[in-house]
């Protein structure tokens, strides 16, 4: 399987400081920052720095320590947001969407983190 990464993509701008962001987090090999049109109180949008198009390329391909570091950077989001369904706080949903089926509008693999309040169904049923 070969992946084509286009490296004119709005998050691969963002990476290379052409765009600006509103960072929550940056560590060795990720980024987050917020959604520009958020659908929830939180919406965070958290990406590996490396040049992976969706979720499978970057889990076919991406170094162990970009996973973890993606993981943990991830898992750290979720306390610093208050999102983490403990101590009353009432959880949160990642999304990561991948390809047209998806409408997948941003093609660098990143994983949305929306919380802050009731998020309904995991879809819109129907056809
Ligand atoms: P996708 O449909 O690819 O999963 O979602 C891409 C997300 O990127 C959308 O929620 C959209 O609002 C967000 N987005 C698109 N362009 C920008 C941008 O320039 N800055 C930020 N922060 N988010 C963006």
């Amino acid at each position: 399987m070969s992946y084509d990464y286009d490296d004119q993509n709005i998050f691969a701008k963002i990476l290379r400081g052409e765009i600006p962001n509103d960072t929550v987090l940056e560590t060795e090999h990720s980024l987050a920052f917020r959604d520009i049109q958020p659908h929830a109180p939180v919406h965070v949008l958290v990406i590996p720095k490396g040049a992976y198009v969706s979720f499978d390329h970057f889990a076919a391909e991406a170094d162990p320590v970009e996973i973890v570091d993606f993981t943990r950077a991830l898992g750290r989001i979720c306390q610093t947001e208050n999102v983490c369904p403990v101590d009353g706080h009432e959880g949160y949903r990642l999304l990561s969407n991948a390809g047209p089926a998806a409408n997948q509008e941003v093609p660098h693999m990143h994983m949305h983190l929306v919380g802050g309040h009731s998020l309904g169904a995991i879809l819109p049923r129907g056809g």
